[in-house]
């Protein structure tokens, strides 16, 4: 893992009309690392996803990605500069064929010129997906849906994968399977930002965690040196 930073959060403020979701945000994402979002319900993870992803716009601060100011692009933009996002709850197109769902994911210039070796590549991680290729989506289990999701975001040829709350609501064995598959993919090149609920788990998956509560940030360092008790502690704000 290089030393670059690839995403930079500098204090962003984002509302829903008088209700301020995101306050004075801060993160950095480094080249080649995970790093995960911990917050309980309503924390504002998902805010933050859709503000880097130009689908909200901060009212203060600046979103930059590879030393660019994305603030205020628009979403279309920032996934062909290679930011990509996995959403909540695994979704994906039900009516359209796996296939079709995954090719709807490299709808950028750059990736529609590369749509063979990026399925090559998706279906090598997600067998199953090729298996299944042709199989309405929404026919698919609840993991293999998040598999589709994740196959979806690759199709972007991202450079940096936002995902959404990775394991809820999936099985233990599940989830186990899709944390193997973040880690190939990372070892490749790809940069994660991950939420999740589960404390534990993204220690472990990461090597810098933020844990946010009522809209801020209220606890970040290196995952090794957090203990799952001062981010517990963090997480209910006590
Ligand atoms: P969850 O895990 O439940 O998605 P989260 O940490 O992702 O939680 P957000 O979804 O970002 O939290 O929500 C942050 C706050 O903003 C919550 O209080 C939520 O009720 C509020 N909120 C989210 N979306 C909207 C919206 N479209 N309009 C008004 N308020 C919203």
């Amino acid at each position: 893992t290089s030393n670059n930073v690839l995403l930079k959060v500098e204090g962003i403020d984002v509302s829903y009309g008088d209700f301020q979701a995101l306050r004075k945000v801060k993160l950095e994402v480094k080249e080649g690392t995970v790093v995960s979002v911990i917050g309980a319900n309503g924390a504002g993870k998902s805010t933050l996803f859709q503000a880097i992803s130009g689908l909200q716009k901060p009212s203060e601060g600046k979103i930059s990605f590879m030393n660019n100011d994305i603030t205020g692009c628009l979403a279309h933009e920032i996934v062909a500069q290679g930011i990509s996002m996995v959403p909540e709850g695994g979704r994906v197109f039900p009516g359209l064929s796996v296939l079709e769902n995954l090719i709807i994911g490299s709808y950028t210039k750059d990736a529609r010129k590369k749509k063979t070796k990026l399925l090559r590549r998706t279906y090598d991680l997600f067998p199953i997906l090729l298996e299944k290729a042709n199989q309405l989506a929404g026919n698919l289990s609840g993991g293999q849906r998040q598999m589709l999701a994740i196959g979806r975001a690759l199709m972007s040829d991202p450079k940096l994968i936002l995902f959404d709350e990775v394991s809820l609501g999936l099985a233990p064995l599940v989830v186990k399977d899709i944390y193997k598959q973040i880690e190939a993919i990372n070892q490749e090149g790809t940069t994660f930002v991950l939420v999740e609920q589960d404390v534990r788990r993204s220690l472990r998956a990461s090597e810098m965690s933020y844990v946010m509560l009522a809209g801020e940030i209220v606890l970040s360092g290196k995952s090794s040196e957090l203990s799952e008790e001062s981010v517990r502690k963090a997480y209910f704000g006590i």
